[in-house]
Formats: C-alpha cells, sequence, structure tokens
C-alpha cells in the first residue's frame, strides 16, 4: 500500500535506529509535540528501541489533555440549560470537570450529543430551529479551519441557534513557555506535522531563531518519528539548529492559505488558560467581534467564570515534559482509562492512556524492582 507500508518497515526502521545510535555521541532529550506521535512511539515500542542516550519526552499536543477545567465546567453548565443541545467529540464527555463530567449531565438527560465535526452540529442547528445548539471546539491549528467553516457558515445562513464553546489553542506559543520554564530539558522539538500542514512553519523559524532549538516537521508513522529523531540528533550533534521538514509529502513552510485566510477571517488571537500550564498570552483562537453573536460563552453569560485545577492528578507536569505517566502515584491503580483521574488518562491521544495501553507490563516490572 503507497505511503503507509513503506513507513512502518521494520527492516528500514532498524537502519535508521542504527543511524541514530551512530549519530548520537551524546545524551539528547527531544519532546514530541502531538498526541498521536506519543501514540504511535509507545504502540510501536519506539521508545524501547532507541538508544539509551535518547530521551523521549511527551508534550502538550493531546487536545482534549490541555483543555483546562473550567472550559468543561462551562460545558457542563451549558448542557443543563433547557432548550440547549451540547455538542462535543466523544473523548471530551469522561473528562472530569471540577464536580462532574458531561457524560453524567447526559445520564441525568442533559443534551449532550457526540459529534465528529462542527458541520454535524450546524447540521443540527439547521433542522432544529426552536433549539440552541453549542458545539465546543477544542483543539489546535487542525480543528479550527473546520470550526472557522462552521462559524462563518452559520452567519451566512443565520442560523442565531448556532454557537461555539471556544477553547480552540496554539502550539508555538505553549513551547514558547516550555522553552522560558528554568526546568526545561528539551534539546530538541518533533513538530506536528497536521499542524504544520495548516499554517505552515514560520513560526518555528522565529522559535529556532529565538532559542537556538533545533524542530523537525514531523509526520506520524514509525518511519517518520525514527527520521524525525535522526534528523534532530544531527542538527544537535552539528550544534546547528534549524527548522527541518521531515513530512515533505504533505507540508509546505507556508502551510494551507485557504485554510489560514478563513481562520483569520472569523478568529482572532487571545489569551488562553491551559490545563497544566496556565494562562499563556495569544495562545488561544477566540471569535472576532463580527461573530460574536457566535460565542457560546458570551451568550450564556459564562466569560468571567474561573476554575483552578485541584487534586491528585499531576497531569499539568506531563504535559510540560516535567514527568513520566510512569511517575504518577496513580497511574494504573486509581487511576485507569476506566475510572481516569485525569485527561491524560481520558483522551484517545493521551500521555496516560498510551502508557497504560502499550507499556503496563513494563510498568509493572519496573514497580517489581523498586519493591523488591
Ligand atoms: S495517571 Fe491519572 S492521575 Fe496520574 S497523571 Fe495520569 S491522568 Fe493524572
Amino acid at each position: 500500500m503507497k505511503y503507509l507500508d513503506e513507513f512502518r518497515d521494520p527492516i528500514a526502521a532498524r537502519a535508521m535506529l542504527e543511524k541514530i545510535s551512530v549519530a548520537a555521541s551524546r545524551e539528547w532529550t527531544i519532546m514530541e509535540v502531538c498526541g498521536g506521535q506519543t501514540h504511535s512511539i509507545l504502540k510501536n515500542g519506539l521508545d524501547r528501541l532507541l538508544p539509551r542516550r535518547i530521551n523521549i519526552l511527551h508534550g502538550p499536543g493531546c487536545p482534549v489533555c490541555v483543555t483546562p477545567i473550567e472550559m468543561i465546567d462551562r460545558a457542563i453548565e451549558i448542557a443543563q440549560r433547557p432548550g440547549v443541545i451540547l455538542c462535543s467529540f466523544g473523548d471530551m464527555l469522561r473528562v472530569p470537570g471540577s464536580r462532574r463530567d458531561l457524560l453524567s449531565v447526559k445520564a441525568e438527560g442533559g443534551q449532550v450529543r457526540t459529534v465528529y465535526s462542527p458541520l454535524d452540529a450546524l447540521e443540527m442547528a439547521r433542522k432544529n430551529r426552536d433549539l440552541e445548539i453549542v458545539f465546543f471546539a477544542i483543539g489546535f491549528e487542525t480543528t479550527a479551519p473546520v470550526n472557522a467553516a462552521a462559524v462563518y457558515q452559520a452567519a451566512t445562513e443565520h442560523l442565531d441557534n448556532f454557537s461555539i464553546l471556544s477553547a480552540q489553542v496554539l502550539v508555538p506559543p505553549a513551547i514558547e513557555v516550555i522553552l522560558n520554564s528554568e526546568d526545561c530539558r528539551v534539546n530538541g522539538f518533533l513538530a506536528a506535522g497536521h499542524v504544520c500542514a495548516i499554517t505552515g512553519y514560520s513560526d518555528y523559524e522565529e522559535l529556532v531563531e529565538n532559542y537556538h532549538t533545533p524542530f523537525v516537521i514531523t509526520g506520524f508513522e514509525p518511519l517518520d518519528i525514527l527520521q524525525g529523531i535522526y534528523m534532530t540528533v544531527v542538527m544537535l550533534e552539528e550544534g546547528r539548529p534549524a527548522v527541518n521538514n521531515q513530512y515533505r509529502r504533505v507540508v509546505r513552510r507556508d502551510g494551507n492559505p485557504e485554510a489560514k485566510r478563513l481562520m483569520g477571517k472569523v478568529f482572532e488571537r487571545v489569551d488562553r488558560k491551559w490545563r497544566g500550564l496556565g494562562n499563556i498570552p495569544g495562545s488561544g483562537l477566540g471569535l472576532r467581534a463580527e461573530y460574536a453573536a457566535f460565542d457560546a460563552a458570551r451568550k450564556f453569560g459564562l466569560e468571567q467564570y474561573e476554575k483552578e485545577e485541584a487534586g491528585e492528578c499531576i497531569s499539568g507536569l506531563i504535559l510540560q515534559g516535567l514527568k513520566k505517566p510512569f511517575d504518577c502515584p496513580a497511574f494504573s491503580e486509581r487511576c485507569t482509562p476506566e475510572h481516569p483521574l485525569g485527561a491524560t488518562m481520558v483522551s484517545s491521544e493521551g500521555a496516560c492512556a498510551a502508557y497504560y495501553h502499550y507499556s503496563l507490563t513494563e510498568f509493572q516490572r519496573i514497580k517489581k524492582n523498586r519493591n523488591e
């Protein structure tokens, strides 16, 4: 199969691992900034195949995981209002808010529906003009264009019963927070290919200039990731940081101009709170004044609602690359995918869920050794 089998070829993967091993003369820590890459790394055992000198950290690349608790509380508050249908991606339903989750609201008769696209919610608004339809818009630059298209279309059709609860975030400002941290251990980054397919990578060139840290725009198959790591290691060894594009078959330097134009028409940059990273200036996308009527937080009077994280979940530290899921005392005991304490165990792209699904045996071995 073109563009799949060749990126999973075990012989080519072994050769690439050998190249990494030869190229790396010392320890390097590399962060991948995408939950899809995290899962690919764990699922294919790349973390165990890489030379010990290469330490992989998982960044804030899962949209469900980085959505702060107060946004979930806002969605719950909206879903409880009469005459409202709240539409969300399935993973968000089980993420705990400060007191409960959307699934329990649904179980008690609240109108919560799972959708696969904001366009499904838009269609619901067309068919139910007597109800308010709200789409819980989480995600990165990858999903923002289709959210923008839904709002633009709603405005064109005068669908005033449609709105979005915008929790959309932008990746480069979060990377900058990680780079600015005193505890930052990251030497280089694998940047998410699908994000750059939309935005291009000029923002990353700016980060390289300011922080002298290499970035490789990387795809999601095992060989993509291994090649991305190899390209990062080569730049680190040579002391010549730059942006390299491993994912050339999809990503262009300028990204997708049409998607960017639509995003820019409907959204503007706003300050946004991230789970575990706090408030990051200019890291979110909010509706422009012309589209304010489609802002659910405004429509339902929830703009000022704030809530701090509480409890024993350390997902904030995991999202910053300061801890790994195995470091959490609750991992696999009090916190499992069936009974998650935090978003990184709920989401199909979350780091804790990836470790639970693919590395539980290794965790049990490490734990046994610790206890002996
Ligand atoms: S294992 Fe559970 S409690 Fe621990 S960090 Fe992950 S999600 Fe949070």
